[in-house]
């Protein structure tokens, strides 16, 4: 491990680094999961976008840096310094607070990414210049959940970064957080429904963001801007609803319908 007397830039550089290894893997690792399940369940669905795919895996790995370097500046502080509301004794806090704490930083998380993505949108510049890389995922795959652009990167990679100096939360929590991320993050996009049909038509689906919800968006633009919930997007009337290909019975035939 890096000596804690380390000068900080040299020590910023190095977890930076390293934290940054740790995205890219967790991204390829959580990717190729994905997209060997997608070749299972949907034999053909990514037939023909090598390049497409290729785009998404460049465009990720700078996504991985950007995401990486606060990362392992605030474990840098906590680690070193304890700056930060991180704790690992579980009697630090009481255990209600546990699931209390998942579901603040995921909320946060939702609405941060909420009003930057429809900011994203409202301007043609804006859009162009730093959300047009994602959208360029037509319809999107397994890869495409890190393929952003590094303006996007850096407005996705700052969240939680800042949350855990100002909302404790377990490290294992914590843990939970970013599973929950990565695992939202490439389902949605993975281009079919992994979740039953039963549960994204229950009322818990009504307000859960999943594949059939995110499609939409690559598919229309202009509205289901949200991450994990869809309460942004109906109090805001952006809700429209579900992609009818993802949301119809397993059986129906794979291609992109907007
Ligand atoms: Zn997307
Ligand atoms: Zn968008």
């Amino acid at each position: 491990m890096i000596p804690g007397d380390t000068h900080f830039l040299i020590a910023f550089a190095m977890v930076g680094a390293l934290m940054s290894v740790m995205v890219a893997l967790r991204y390829f690792l959580s990717s190729a999961l994905f997209a060997g399940l997608t070749a299972l369940a949907r034999p053909g669905l990514y037939a023909g976008r090598q390049r497409q795919i290729a785009s998404e895996i460049r465009h990720s790995m700078i996504a991985a840096i950007i995401y990486g370097v606060p990362a392992g500046i605030v474990f840098w502080l906590w680690r070193y310094h304890g700056y930060t509301q991180l704790y690992v004794d579980w009697n630090a806090w009481p255990l209600w607070y546990l699931p209390v704490s998942v579901v603040i930083y995921l909320i946060v998380q939702d609405s941060w990414f909420y009003w930057t993505h429809r900011a994203m949108h409202g301007s043609k510049r804006l859009f162009r210049l730093a959300h047009k890389v994602h959208h360029q995922s037509r319809p999107p795959t397994a890869w495409t959940a890190m393929s952003f652009h590094p303006i996007e990167s850096i407005t996705g990679a700052i969240v939680v970064p800042v949350l855990v100096f100002f909302v404790p939360i377990h490290l294992a929590m914590l843990g939970l957080v970013l599973a929950v991320a990565t695992i939202m993050g490439v389902t949605n996009h993975v281009g079919w429904e992994i979740f039953p049909r039963r549960f994204i038509h229950s009322p818990l689906g009504y307000w859960v963001i999943t594949a059939s919800h995110h499609e939409k968006h690559h598919g229309d633009y202009g509205c289901n801007y949200g991450l994990y919930f869809r309460f942004w997007d109906r109090a805001c009337g952006t809700d429209r609803g579900l992609s009818e290909r993802l949301a119809q019975p397993a059986q129906s035939k794979a291609g992109f319908v907007a």
